[in-house]
């Protein structure tokens, strides 16, 4: 399928399903899907220099600079053309910008920004009973799925595990952040590209926001 969309930020806070969805999307769209938090969390696990100057900041909860987030994206792009499905990215008003003049100088302006909204109530439970796969993204529940820390991913066959930011503390520090400098970029959004954002509420069933997700990404806006 060739939707209409091609260039798309997924907004919203820990838990809110924009990685599940995002890879949903990905696969039905043939858009590559990009979470700067994996690409940070890959850095890490390698060792890399750039992995550990991240996990300094992400094992608190707190954001990495700016200026690393940017070239972890840029080095993306380079690679990979202006297509994607970003989540996770930007996070403050100065990522959004530096991607707008990067996205201006292409030629490729950004089509849609998708906020995935969450009650607190709901992301501490979600996080806290949260097990993922480092190797391939997969998140699953302790209490939906009959799945432990320690077990092989059902999808890649890699031990699941709690990450290291999925604890009360960092994330009390994670949603503290995200209300400072992540929801500001909605406001950056609004009024910069009016009508370019659309909100979803992400309690509902994960198949009923991948039907809105999916009227949006195909330019079906009336369907969202
Ligand atoms: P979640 O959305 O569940 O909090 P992510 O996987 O998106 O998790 O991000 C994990 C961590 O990686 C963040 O808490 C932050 O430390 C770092 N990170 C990811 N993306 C960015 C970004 N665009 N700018 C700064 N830090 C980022």
């Amino acid at each position: 399928m060739n939707p209409v969309n091609q260039r798309i930020v997924l907004l919203g806070p820990p838990a809110s399903g924009k990685g599940t969805q995002a890879d949903r999307l990905a696969e039905s769209f043939g858009i590559p899907h990009v979470s700067t938090g994996a690409l940070l969390r890959s850095e890490c696990d390698r060792g890399t220099p750039l992995g550990k100057e991240a996990d300094a900041w992400t094992s608190k909860g707190l954001l990495v600079p700016d200026e690393l987030a940017v070239r972890i994206v840029a080095n993306w792009m380079e690679s990979n053309g202006p297509r994607f499905l970003f989540d996770g990215f930007p996070r403050t008003v100065g990522q959004a910008e530096h991607l707008d003049k990067a996205l201006d100088f292409l030629g490729s302006p950004l089509d849609l920004v998708i906020l995935l909204e969450l009650s607190e109530d709901a992301i501490r439970r979600r996080i806290l009973e949260r097990i993922s796969c480092l190797k391939c993204g997969a998140t699953f529940s302790t209490s939906l799925h009959a799945h432990a820390e320690g077990d092989p991913c059902p999808r890649c066959g890699a031990p699941l595990v709690r990450r290291n930011d999925d604890n009360a503390e960092a994330l009390d520090q994670r949603l503290d952040v995200y209300r400072k400098l992540t929801l500001p970029v909605v406001g950056y959004y609004e009024k910069i590209s009016p009508g370019i954002l659309h909100r979803i509420e992400a309690g509902e069933g994960s198949d009923e926001i991948f039907g809105k997700l999916s009227a949006l990404v195909a330019g079906d806006k009336d369907e969202a």
